[in-house]
């Protein structure tokens, strides 16, 4: 617009540090060109279609993305406000429903929608701030594990988290971001070479191939011993380490054995296991005892695997893990 490039970092800092939407607002810049932006360009935040907030203070939030300026359709996705006493964790989609197909997950019945924009990534993060603006804690921890394989929507998802890191922009800590995938390897790959980039968890959910191919049919293509191979060539930060995530799932893989194996999987890798206990959909699948549970987390802290149970929260308002589903009718958002 023949401005001054420092025009530029203000724009961005309005936007992703202070958090402001109205050009009106953008006290930094002069009226004139205040006036000259707000005819040729919009901010545009994906807007709140439903709020579900549950017993437990989790906000499920289904949020809007119109057709935008990328020849996107309109559709649907969610996105989760979990408050802490000392922090709020933001949980945020990578794409429309989901290609990966694993059999228990309840976003694998949508289908892959669409991809989302870098854009209608980082916007979720904004109006999740921003609603709950009055309560925010000191730390925001961002997990990339709503709707979607945020691997196989590469690009976008490793755009937006450049500002969502961005020291600058919405600064949160390298160490407060994680992104979950089912194990895409090439995309792993990939980001081992990032400079900037979340951390890394492994949806690993069964302890032999035969088990997973059954339940998550990308296994076929990027089999556990490659996935392994590929975690133990990951070039972790000093602090870091992999999380590996394991779903339990009642009488299907949550035996003592499972454990054991489970144990030998991980046993040279600077890594962590969570157990989430199975959230209920409509899916044929089961909870896992709490017994069950207690003994697979003793079994792999026995063989000396940091291992810890995740309860999930929100499962009354349809929050919790693999229970993001809901597809709005697309039309009456557009
Ligand atoms: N697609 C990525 C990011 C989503 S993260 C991935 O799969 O890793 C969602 C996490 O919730 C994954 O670890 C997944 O295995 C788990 N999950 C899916 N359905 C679940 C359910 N019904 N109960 C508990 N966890 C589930
Ligand atoms: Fe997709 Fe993750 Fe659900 Fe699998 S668990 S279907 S990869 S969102």
């Amino acid at each position: 617009m023949g401005e001054l490039a420092y025009r530029g970092s203000q724009v961005y800092h309005s936007i992703y540090a202070e958090r402001r939407f109205d050009l009106a607002n953008f006290s930094n810049l002069p009226a004139a060109f205040r006036k000259r932006l707000a005819e040729a360009a919009a901010i545009e935040l994906p807007r709140a279609v439903r709020r579900h907030v549950s017993m437990d203070g989790t906000v499920r939030y289904v949020l809007g993305l119109s057709a935008s300026s990328h020849g996107q359709k309109p559709t649907t996705i969610e996105t989760v406000f979990m408050p802490e006493e000392n922090r709020q964790t933001i949980c945020i989609s990578s794409q429309a429903g989901c290609a990966v197909d694993c059999q228990f997950c309840l976003t694998a019945t949508l289908g892959l929608v669409r991809n989302l924009t870098a854009g209608e990534i980082i916007g979720q993060v904004l109006v999740a701030l921003d609603d709950n603006a009055g309560a925010l804690k000191p730390q925001t921890n961002i997990v990339l594990m709503g709707q979607g394989e945020p691997l196989l929507n590469y690009e976008p998802v490793m755009a937006a988290t450049r500002i969502l890191l961005d020291p600058g922009a919405l600064a949160i800590s390298p160490k407060h971001a994680t992104l979950s995938t089912s194990g895409i390897l090439p995309g792993i790959e990939r980001m081992a070479h990032e400079k900037v980039r979340p951390k890394l968890a492994i949806s690993l959910n069964a302890s032999t191939n035969e088990q997973r191919s059954q339940i998550m049919p990308i296994n076929k293509k990027y089999p556990l011993e490659a996935l392994i191979e590929t975690c133990a060539r990951y070039p972790l930060r000093p602090w870091e380490h992999i999380t590996f995530e394991y779903v339990l799932l009642g009488g299907f893989n949550d035996s003592a054995e499972d454990a054991r194996r489970v144990a030998r999987l991980v046993a040279n890798l600077r890594a962590k296991v969570n157990l989430i206990p199975w959230n209920p959909g409509d899916l044929p699948y089961h909870k896992p005892d709490a017994e069950r549970i207690e003994e697979f987390r003793r079994t792999l802290t026995d063989k000396g695997v940091r291992a810890f149970v995740r309860y999930s929260r929100g499962q009354d308002v349809m929050a919790a893990c693999g229970q993001l589903a809901l597809l709005e009718n697309a039309a009456s958002i557009a």
